[in-house]
């Protein structure tokens, strides 16, 4: 069955513009799955959308799973997947899927996550277990991708017991808070050419933790201002030289990492290294995205990365929709499907 008979479909929020822009563009139909309050946005977009599908509420996905088996759709999953279906009903579902839902388990759990990154020999703050003497300032985080949502800071062990007494999170770690500059990494790792390619760098814009340096600290004073980390924006990067050398090395050793712990296919298609840089240039890696994030929305028309090795714009989404369709054309669709 030739590409053009698939059709690329996701939820309407976080990436959907640039994952059917880039499907359109790869010459794949379209087709959107959204709640109303998002309906009138997307169907603005109808040189790109070929279909909306309204739901009331994100539980009645499922309900579709007839309908898009019927229409050869392709699921392409994004941030929203786990945050609003859930771990379970991602794996659940049969529409094909691109990823490896393996790595869903890898990513979900912290604990595993860290197993994840530590066999690869990256470096992840320092993770305080229940009892540890807390030594230093710490951040604290709840489990699933939440946009930074609900995290929260303590400089020592009596702020923290303070501000757990009233955390509501069941699951959560309690990390070292590393004092450097955030540079979030997308990759795509190509299970066809067997390589991985940058693909962009940003920043994320955060409330209020990015402003609270616009009040001087003198100012500060009394107003009881606690730091938060709830994303808004993102901002494009262009990183040295350098630092782009030891992430590469480091994204390949969590690639093949992740063929041992998540055989055989492990870990493909677009992911995250999320980092700190200390200013003796370290790299901390504090979470990896085993998926499209949206700091890639930055670079629809591609980013100087991208140019480096297309002579087009390479959007991460479009990346996704190329590789589909190589995949097809190769015979080779259930490599990259789930
Ligand atoms: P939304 O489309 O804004 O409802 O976001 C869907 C999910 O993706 C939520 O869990 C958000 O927290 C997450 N998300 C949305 N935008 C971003 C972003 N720019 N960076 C990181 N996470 C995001
Ligand atoms: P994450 O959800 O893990 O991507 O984290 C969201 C934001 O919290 C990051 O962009 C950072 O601003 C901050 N953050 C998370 N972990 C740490 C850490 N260990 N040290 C310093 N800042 C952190």
């Amino acid at each position: 069955m030739g590409f053009r008979n698939y059709t690329i479909a996701t939820f309407g929020s976080h990436s959907a513009l640039q994952i059917l822009k880039g499907a359109k563009d790869e010459g794949f139909k379209t087709l959107l799955v959204c709640t109303p309050d998002r309906t009138t946005l997307y169907r603005y977009y109808d040189k790109f959308i070929d279909e909306i599908i309204q739901i009331e509420e994100w539980t009645e996905f499922p309900g579709l799973e007839k309908q898009l088996l019927k229409r050869n759709c392709i699921i392409i999953p994004h941030g929203s997947f786990v945050a609003y279906l859930g771990l379970d009903q991602n794996k659940q579902m049969k529409v094909p899927y691109f990823g490896n839902k393996l790595v869903l388990d890898w990513e979900e759990n912290r604990k595993m996550q860290r197993l994840w990154m530590e066999e690869a020999q990256v470096k992840v703050p320092h993770r305080f277990r229940r009892g540890d003497k807390i030594d230093r300032p710490v951040i604290v985080k709840s489990y699933g991708a939440a946009g930074g949502k609900g995290y929260f800071v303590a400089r020592n062990q009596k702020e923290l017991d303070e501000k757990l007494k009233t955390f509501e999170e069941a699951r959560f770690i309690v990390q070292e808070y590393v004092i450097g500059v955030p540079v979030y990494f997308h990759f795509f790792y190509s299970p066809l050419t067997e390589k991985i390619e940058v693909m962009s760098v940003d920043k994320r814009y955060e409330t209020n933790v990015d402003s609270l340096g616009r009040i001087p600290a003198k100012n500060q004073k009394g107003l009881d201002i606690e730091p938060s980390f709830e994303v808004v924006a993102n901002i494009p990067m262009a990183v040295r030289e350098s630092l782009l050398a030891d992430a590469m090395s480091m994204a390949d050793r969590v690639i093949n990492v992740s063929q041992k712990l998540m055989p055989p296919k492990g870990l493909f298609g677009p992911f995250c290294l999320e980092t700190i840089v200390t200013s003796k240039e370290e790299i901390f890696v504090i979470e990896i995205s085993a998926r499209i994030v949206a700091g890639t929305n930055c670079f629809i028309d591609g980013s100087p990365y991208s140019y480096l090795l297309y002579d087009e714009p390479m959007s991460t989404g479009r990346r996704i929709a190329r590789e589909i369709k190589n995949a097809v054309k190769q015979n080779k669709l259930k490599e990259v499907l789930d």
